[in-house]
């Protein structure tokens, strides 16, 4: 079908839940999607932080071929071979004792935050006094099932689906006081991403993480690191909790884990696990042997080609390419991140979504987050060849609207004040 003919069965057919780019991709490799004219795109986005290995990798090829020859679904009534194979090499790599599959990111943050209600009732029983209440952090996206959107801020994703889970407060982002303030044996759990990923790229203070910690050690309540976009190498590290030094009860991992298949992870503690029993959670697809087999795949492969050196180094030229660009281009306000997942954020959200539309021009895809913030979660692979040629478009870009070259651009400027020129 042609993108015109699928545009408008799909503008009939479908629950209008996207706003979608006029772009029809039907094949990828490496770096690259190529669309149906056989136009080939830079993707700095990789499906928004899936695609972590490109488009295409042997390796992923390789497993997907391999297992669905033999077992795709076998349901969790009984054992297959890749369950527990994976849960090995995840806590192994995050420091927690145990695993729950399931199938997307909302699904594993839904399962953290059953497992803090269900511990929180443990301890009460052993004669703890905890209590039911969530600490989220402002700006926070933790997903769009019930309990998820419960504990994401934004009023823009809540509403009309009110009235949404109770027992939810917001701390201010990185207002150590306020969480402290905010904190109580009430609390059976801290929510936080240590990078926040929707929210801008913004990785928490180092000061209020700790108080996190030490306040969550000091009732037994759990400290929960959504690491669903940040996780799995995205950062350089396995999770960004790791560059702070600070081991939370319960993490969550998805987005990149089975190479482009639905995946999601929830891992805690063995102490934590003790608040389930069979028959209290579970899920018909989650950790099936397709996605798991594929998940292995993708780590192996991290390990074996040594892809989070090569991302760190990759990371800290392009963050140095942007911040380079920050100090040339006054439209520019801040760069932020940590590895592959990067921000620019921009004086003002016209601005950014014009530079969005005329990268794509360009043929590379980057998005917009946060109004302003221009994102940039690109594969794992990406070499210093594809930041120069991002960064080359993004400062030509930058220097045409800041010369009202374009039909927004002055409109942008006559906001955004005066630069240089
Ligand atoms: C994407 C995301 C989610 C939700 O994941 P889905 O797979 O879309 O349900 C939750 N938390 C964070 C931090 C995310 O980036």
């Amino acid at each position: 079908m042609k993108l015109k003919t699928i545009q408008a069965a799909e503008a009939k057919l479908l629950l209008p839940t996207y706003e979608r780019n006029p772009i029809l991709f039907v094949d990828g490799a490496g770096m690259y999607l190529i669309d149906d004219k056989g136009e080939r795109y830079l993707d700095l986005l990789s499906g928004i932080g899936v695609n972590a290995l490109g488009y295409g990798h042997p390796a992923i090829l390789q497993a997907i071929e391999r297992q669905s020859r033999k077992l795709v679904h076998v349901s969790n009534l009984y054992y297959h071979e890749g369950q527990a194979e994976l849960a090995l090499r995840l806590t192994e790599r995050t420091g927690l004792d145990r695993a729950f599959f399931c199938n997307s990111g909302t699904e594993a943050w839904e399962a953290a935050m059953k497992l803090a209600r269900a511990y929180s009732a443990l301890k009460r029983s052993e004669g703890r006094s905890l209590g039911t209440r969530f600490l989220a952090i402002e700006n926070s996206f933790h997903g769009r099932t019930m309990g998820a959107l419960s504990t994401t801020h934004k009023e823009k994703y809540r509403q009309p689906f009110q009235p949404l889970v109770p027992g939810v407060d917001f701390v201010r982002f990185n207002d150590v006081d306020h969480l402290r303030a905010s904190f109580s044996t009430e609390v059976c759990a801290i929510l936080i991403e240590p990078i926040q990923g929707e929210g801008g790229i913004r990785p928490v203070s180092q000061e209020f993480f700790a108080a996190a910690r030490e306040l969550t050690q000091s009732t037994g309540a759990l400290l929960i690191a959504d690491e669903i976009q940040s996780g799995l190498g995205r950062t350089g590290k396995w999770c960004a909790y790791q560059h702070f030094g600070i081991q939370p009860d319960v993490t969550t991992l998805a987005k990149p884990l089975a190479g482009g298949l639905p995946l999601g992870v929830m891992l805690c503690t063995q102490d934590a696990s003790r608040a389930i029993h069979p028959g209290l959670h579970g899920t018909t697809f989650g950790g099936g042997p397709l996605a798991c087999a594929v998940a292995m795949a993708v780590i192996d492969a991290i390990e074996q080609g040594e892809v989070l050196v090569h991302l760190q180094h990759t990371g800290t030229y392009f963050k140095r390419q942007l911040n380079d660009l920050g100090a040339k281009h006054q439209s520019v306000t801040e760069v932020r991140g940590l590895g592959l997942m990067l921000a620019m954020e921009m004086e003002s959200a016209e601005l950014a979504k014009q530079v969005v539309a005329r990268m794509l021009e360009r043929r590379i895809l980057i998005n917009r987050t946060s109004e302003t913030v221009l994102r940039f979660l690109p594969p794992y692979i990406m070499g210093r060849e594809h930041v120069d040629l991002a960064v080359s478009a993004l400062n030509d870009i930058l220097t045409e609207e800041s010369s009202g070259g374009h039909s927004l651009a002055g409109a942008h400027r006559t906001t955004g004040g005066s630069r240089n020129g």
